[in-house]
């Protein structure tokens, strides 16, 4: 059979693959396995580039053999790292391991049109266009996404603050579209020292652009890049005419684009925000003076409390990740079920470290997802609760985003766990959240602190229920 006509057929089920897997992502409960669909269709569109190679040109015929060797030997090499840095990766650092990943893409879009400039190969000038852009793009995924993954992993903790930035930025990128016009211009015809300024100059405008955003922020910043690397590989798909990588590209850069715009909005922030102001920077920003105290309580009895209670609500956040406590909260949460009481838990849209960070983890203890609520649904059911209890989160619980107008997170929206008659809030100590800012719900009459490690407070918890349930009930 015809080479080429395999090839395509095995483009068109990746894609169909690619696009199902998406569909099946969209739900926790189908998503694994919409992971798994999607990985097929990864597999079919590489195996499917090898066959390239039965239908190669003459000319390129003496480097085949090589190229078959360096594609496999590069193919063993990022598939070694991928099973190697996921199996082993914390999922407190997956948002980390997501800026690396997303950074090789738009570095891998980038070498392409880095191969096609240098190369000279011939293209039409919207293929050059396209190229250009992609390059671009690309590279700016690339280093933006490195700077993205230092900042997320304390490698970077400084935030850049150059008065005139957005000027200097702002040139830079008119460098950058005058370099490529030029190119397009020449039918491609520009020298390699042009065309390496036009790469180096990209890479540190990727650098510029995410220096001087807040550490909070890195997860939007993240998906934004994810939503240009999209960009740049399906750009370059056009270039290599090759379906499958503009298929690929276009659903990473619009799911990328959709996610960005969910996020900023789930802060009430608009993009451009995230962009150029600076959340989350240093969290010193003046945030007035908070009149109160915070009220230990022991965690038996705050456990042996909720026993009795009608309703309660849960709103977990980015300490429940750190302590992996979601199994021992599960076992509390049935033990809470079996004395009749209504649990249901509340999810902020950002809380943890990335979007559905949460479910992610109530998943993976079993947690089913009917007693699992987004915020908008649950907000207005804090009011009946008697208990709300907060498990490692601060910002996405914080009062202040509604009313303080100075505060870094005003408005954002929250979860109204202060409208609850009783809150407890459990955390180890006097840790601020993620924006560094200090939280008012912690000083308030109908709040009581308590402090341990999340897994460790939960563990006290069952055992008080337990206890008090063997002895009597
Ligand atoms: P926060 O980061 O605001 O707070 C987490 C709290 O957990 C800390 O106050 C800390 O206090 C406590 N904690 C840490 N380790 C433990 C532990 N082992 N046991 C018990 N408590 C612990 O969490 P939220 O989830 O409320 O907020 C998420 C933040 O991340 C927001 O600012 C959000 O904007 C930001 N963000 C999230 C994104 C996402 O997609 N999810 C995207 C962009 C930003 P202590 O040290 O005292 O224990």
């Amino acid at each position: 059979m015809n080479a080429a006509l395999i090839i395509d057929a095995a483009y068109f089920a990746a894609a169909f693959l690619f696009i199902y897997g998406l569909k099946r992502m969209s739900s926790p409960v189908t998503a694994r396995s919409g992971i798994v669909v999607a990985g097929w269709g990864m597999v079919v569109a590489v195996l499917a580039s090898f066959l390239y190679t039965l239908d190669v040109e003459e000319a390129a015929k003496p480097h085949l053999t090589t190229n078959i060797i360096l594609a496999a030997v590069a193919l063993t090499l990022g598939l070694g790292w991928a099973w190697w840095s996921g199996k082993k990766v914390a999922m407190t650092a997956m948002p980390q391991m997501v800026a690396l990943y997303n950074g090789m893409g738009g570095g891998a879009a980038a070498a392409i049109a880095a191969i096609e400039l240098f190369g000279h190969k011939t293209h039409g000038s919207v293929g050059l266009s396209l190229a250009v852009l992609g390059g671009l793009i690309g590279s700016v995924s690339l280093s933006g996404s490195l700077i993205a993954w230092a900042k997320l992993d304390g490698r970077i903790n400084k935030t850049l603050r150059l008065s005139g930035l957005q000027a200097i930025n702002g040139s830079l990128l008119v460098v950058l579209l005058g370099i490529g016009a030029y190119t397009v211009y020449l039918h491609g015809g520009v020298t390699m020292p042009v065309l390496g300024l036009f790469f180096a100059l990209a890479l540190v405008y990727g650098v510029m652009m995410t220096m001087p955003i807040g550490g909070a922020d890195m997860p939007v910043v993240i998906s934004l890049y994810n939503a240009f690397t999209g960009l740049a590989v399906g750009f370059e798909g056009y270039v290599l005419n090759n379906p499958a990588l503009m298929i690929a590209g276009m659903v990473v850069g619009s799911a990328g684009t959709l996610l960005t715009l969910l996020m900023a909005k789930a802060m009430n922030r608009s993009v451009s925000n995230v962009l150029f102001s600076n959340f989350g920077a240093t969290g010193d920003e003046e945030q007035g003076e908070i009149q109160g105290s915070m009220r230990p309580v022991d965690a038996g009895d705050a456990g042996i409390n909720m026993r009795y209670a009608s309703k309660v609500i849960i709103a977990p956040g980015y300490g429940l990740a750190v302590a992996q406590a979601q199994h021992k909260l599960y076992e509390f949460v049935k033990l809470l079920q079996d004395n009749d009481v209504d649990v249901k838990f509340a999810i902020h849209p950002v809380a943890g470290r990335m979007p559905g960070h949460m479910n992610v983890l109530l998943a993976e203890a079993g947690v089913p997802y009917d007693i699992i609520y987004d915020m908008e649904d649950i907000n207005g059911e804090f009011k009946e609760a008697d208990v709300a209890i907060v498990i490692g989160a601060n910002d996405t619980v914080n009062p202040a985003a509604r009313t303080n107008k100075s505060s870094p997170i005003y408005g954002m929206p929250i979860l109204n766990v202060d409208q609850a008659k009783q809150v407890y809030v459990v955390k180890r100590g006097q840790g601020k959240g993620y924006s560094g800012v200090e939280n008012e719900l912690f000083f308030r009459d109908n709040t009581n602190m308590v402090y341990g490690d999340a897994q460790k407070v939960m563990v006290a918890m069952i055992q008080a229920v337990k206890s008090l349930d063997g002895g009597g009930h």
